[in-house]
């Protein structure tokens, strides 16, 4: 609610968010698109926890994150939130498998490495699960990702850019992906894309410029009519 953020210092700050309002529906997928540097990634990091709001409010189900310390975010995110990013972010001297397990034992998850063979498994990787990231395709790794930011059965998934560095069929598969998983596990998917294609494709789309949120619209659900979001 009203979010504003200015980033950097000095010379280089930018106000970043201006009285950002919005509402996501649990259960979800919105697509949020604008030209570079309109704000989108920040957004995310907002509601990712990572970027603190300077004025606002932000509520994820029934949690106010503005109003928690540090340590509450992180926990919160922990428990609720999965982050997908365009460049993958795995962890070069790991497996596939310590890639999705690992983060599971830092947070005390039991079965750790259970649940991440059945994770990989279920983003198609069952084969891959001893190999490095080095020794997998840029879609399989993003499925890795996928498989990482899933294990913890997150209420709300985040993926800044996912097919940004996927050719067009791969990253339709990788779309095909995060849908297939959306609807799976009833979560919220809110996305970040240039592509019209996969935007189009949410179930919402939000559009930013400079800032600001300048249009925000629902997919048709049936042909003719449009619902406002
Ligand atoms: P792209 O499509 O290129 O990824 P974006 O919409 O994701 O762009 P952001 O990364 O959110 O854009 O950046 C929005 C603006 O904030 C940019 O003008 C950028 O220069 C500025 N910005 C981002 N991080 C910082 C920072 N740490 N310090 C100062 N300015 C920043
Ligand atoms: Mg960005």
């Amino acid at each position: 609610k009203k979010a504003d953020l200015t980033l950097g210092r000095d010379a280089a700050s930018v106000h970043v968010l201006k009285g950002i309002d919005l509402q996501i529906a649990a259960g979800q997928s919105v697509g949020i698109v604008g030209p570079s540097g309109s704000g989108k990634s920040t957004l995310l990091m907002v509601l990712a926890g990572l970027e603190r709001l300077d004025r606002g409010e932000i509520h994820i189900g029934g949690a106010a994150l503005h109003t928690m310390s540090e340590d509450q975010v992180a926990d919160f995110r922990g428990r609720n939130i999965g982050i997908v990013f365009q460049s993958f972010h795995l962890i070069p001297n790991m497996t596939a498998l310590e890639n999705v397990a690992v983060p599971l034992e830092l947070a005390n998850v039991k079965d750790s490495f259970a649940i991440a063979r059945r994770e990989l498994e279920a983003v198609g990787l069952g084969e891959r699960l001893s190999h490095y990231p080095g020794q997998l395709s840029g879609g399989e790794q993003q499925r890795v990702a996928i498989a990482r930011a899933l294990a913890p059965q997150p209420r709300l998934l985040i993926a800044d850019e996912p097919t940004g560095n996927l050719d067009g069929d791969t990253g339709r598969q990788i779309s095909d992906l995060l849908f297939a998983e959306q609807a799976r596990r009833g979560m919220t998917l809110v996305l970040v894309t240039h592509d019209p294609a996969l935007a189009a494709r949410c179930q919402h789309q939000v559009r930013m410029r400079s800032g600001e949120v300048v249009g925000a619209e629902a997919t048709p659900v049936t042909s003719g009519r449009k619902v406002s979001a």
